[in-house]
């Protein structure tokens, strides 16, 4: 028999950091809010290298950032890369960015089991209530509305409870997401990836030490994420042709993988694989760039990687996770105050949601293109050929952010205008000659990259001014602005 425990104002499924995220700005107006966990945390999780308008603006927003400096993670300045034409290394440095300098222009790498802690129980800590070993089975629906979720407790007992408002962040294997919309896989990004962890891995030098290494090779490029003075993350993005390969012995493919990108052979001469322990197994992910059509219902709102996830090469991940569950809590908050209709409040999220995915997309098959191996199988079946280009542009039109139009015709300096050229732009500024290895290289520069950081700055400075600073605008005609302090929205003559 299944038991209805009670009502709450809103459920949030998932307690990653899309979940903590929104369940926590949702508690802070005054909310009932009941946080429904699967796993028993610490839980292992992928997705270690941050962006600094999650460290410093969203994690600032729900008031996590003195717990997480206390955690001392690694501070990561920014990206060096061995991509493109260059056979050099080049760094970039989130420190060219003009808005911010110091320690604002940084961002961590994590271990997400200490992350993701810290998240939930600062969430516990604002007034969320978190139940852990729950899992959620499915919505309870009437008339064609959302309105409590079915999960298992810890004791396998059947439970129902009902809310206004379900926000399913339970990540890429989510099962409620059917009730929004369908699951669009991208053509474009089939990656997969093949992971593991060392100990005793070299360091970039100072002061790139804590850099996420990014080294393309033939087969594809690997991440090396250093999470402390010991431990590094080193994992392999491939082509799905490349499942036959790492299926079989892990250990070998993962080894062999390594072999064939000197890169980082080189920086893990001296390093042992972790054999016990979450960091002892050896790990494959694949069908993870995906896009939802519809991100809402009456009742049910979809944050972070139940969503949407575009792929791991520029660390979108967490920020897209933290930014959309914002984004929904602010029109939960909304609506439960009373203040803008349900479909106001919540297409809203929706377009902003888009929005920043489209950047992001436009700007990951940008970076991917200007790999220019065409020798290579991986970068040839990346290279985006006039056949490609058309999924990709139907791709892009279902994101309905219209991402290439919007860059070119708002980038000064684009000359010509139009996605290849802002794509040529990108390339240019990489595939300039390295002088010094290490070299600075000014991302900025460009207009999609310009257009990937520009709400992320934006988070950032009203995270530290305490309120909205320079959103007094609409993104569309009708469209709603965020309130002085940030928790909901506003129509933006009022
Ligand atoms: P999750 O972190 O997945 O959290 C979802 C939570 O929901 C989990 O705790 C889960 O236990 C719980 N849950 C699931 N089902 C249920 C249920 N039925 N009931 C209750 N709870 C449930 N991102 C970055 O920012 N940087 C990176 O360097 C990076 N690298 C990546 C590399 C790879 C190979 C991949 C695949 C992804 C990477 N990502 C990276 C993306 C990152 O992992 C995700 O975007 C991020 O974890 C999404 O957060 P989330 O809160 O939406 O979901």
């Amino acid at each position: 028999t299944t038991r209805t425990d009670r009502s709450v104002d809103v459920v949030v499924v998932g307690g990653g950091p899309a979940g903590s995220t929104a369940a926590t700005l949702v508690a802070m107006q005054g909310h009932r809010v009941l946080l429904l966990e699967k796993e028993r945390f610490p839980r292992y999780q992928i997705g270690e290298s941050l962006l600094p308008s999650t460290v410093h603006g969203i994690c600032r927003l729900i008031g996590a950032d003195e717990a997480l400096e206390r955690a001392a993670f690694t501070i990561k300045r920014g990206g060096t890369f061995r991509w493109g034409a260059n056979p050099q290394p080049w760094t970039f440095s989130f420190g060219i960015s003009p808005r911010f300098a110091g320690e604002a222009a940084t961002a961590y790498q994590v271990e997400r089991m200490k992350f993701d802690q810290i998240l939930l129980d600062n969430a516990r800590s604002r007034g969320v209530e978190v139940r852990e070993e729950c899992d959620v089975r499915d919505v309870v629906a009437e008339h064609g509305r959302v309105v409590g979720v079915r999960y298992a407790d810890a004791s396998g007992h059947e439970r129902e409870v009902r809310a206004a408002y379900v926000v399913d962040a339970s990540g890429h294997a989510s099962r409620l997401r059917a009730h929004a919309g369908t699951r669009h896989y991208s053509k474009f990004f089939r990656n997969l990836a093949l992971f593991g962890y060392f100990t005793g891995g070299k360091r970039l030098p100072p002061p790139n030490e804590g850099n996420i290494l990014a080294a393309a090779f033939d087969s594809g490029w690997f991440w090396y994420i250093p999470l402390g003075p010991e431990l590094t993350s080193v994992g392999a993005v491939l082509l799905p042709e490349a499942l036959d390969r790492i299926q079989g012995d892990r250990e070998r493919a993962l080894l062999d993988l390594i072999e064939e990108c000197p890169l980082i052979a080189e920086q893990l001469a001296d390093a042992e694989r972790v054999r016990t322990g979450p960091y002892g197994e050896i790990r494959i992910r694949k069908d993870y760039s995906y896009l939802q059509d519809r991100f809402w219902r009456p009742g049910l709102v979809l944050a972070g990687d139940a969503a949407c996830f575009i792929d791991p090469v520029f660390s979108s991940g967490v920020h897209l996770a933290t930014y959309s569950a914002m984004m929904a809590a602010r029109s939960i908050n909304t609506v439960l105050r009373g203040e803008a209709d349900e479909a106001a409040a919540f297409e809203e999220f929706e377009a902003r949601y888009r929005r920043e995915y489209s950047r992001f997309h436009d700007f990951l098959v940008a970076f991917y293109d200007m790999h220019q191996d065409e020798n290579s199988y991986f970068w040839s079946a990346k290279k985006l050929t006039s056949n490609t280009g058309t999924e990709l542009e139907s791709f892009v039109e279902l994101v309905g952010g219209g991402g290439w139009q919007e860059d070119a015709l708002l980038a000064p300096g684009v000359k010509g205008g139009g996605r290849d050229a802002a794509m040529r732009q990108l390339a240019d500024i990489v595939d300039q000659p390295v002088r010094a290895a290490g070299e600075d290289r000014n991302l900025l520069q460009a207009s999609l990259a310009r257009s990937v950081v520009r709400e992320g700055s934006r988070l950032q400075v009203q995270a530290v001014m305490g309120g909205n600073v320079d959103e007094v605008r609409p993104i569309r005609e009708g469209g709603l602005i965020p309130s002085a302090d940030g928790m909901h929205w506003v129509r933006p003559d009022s």
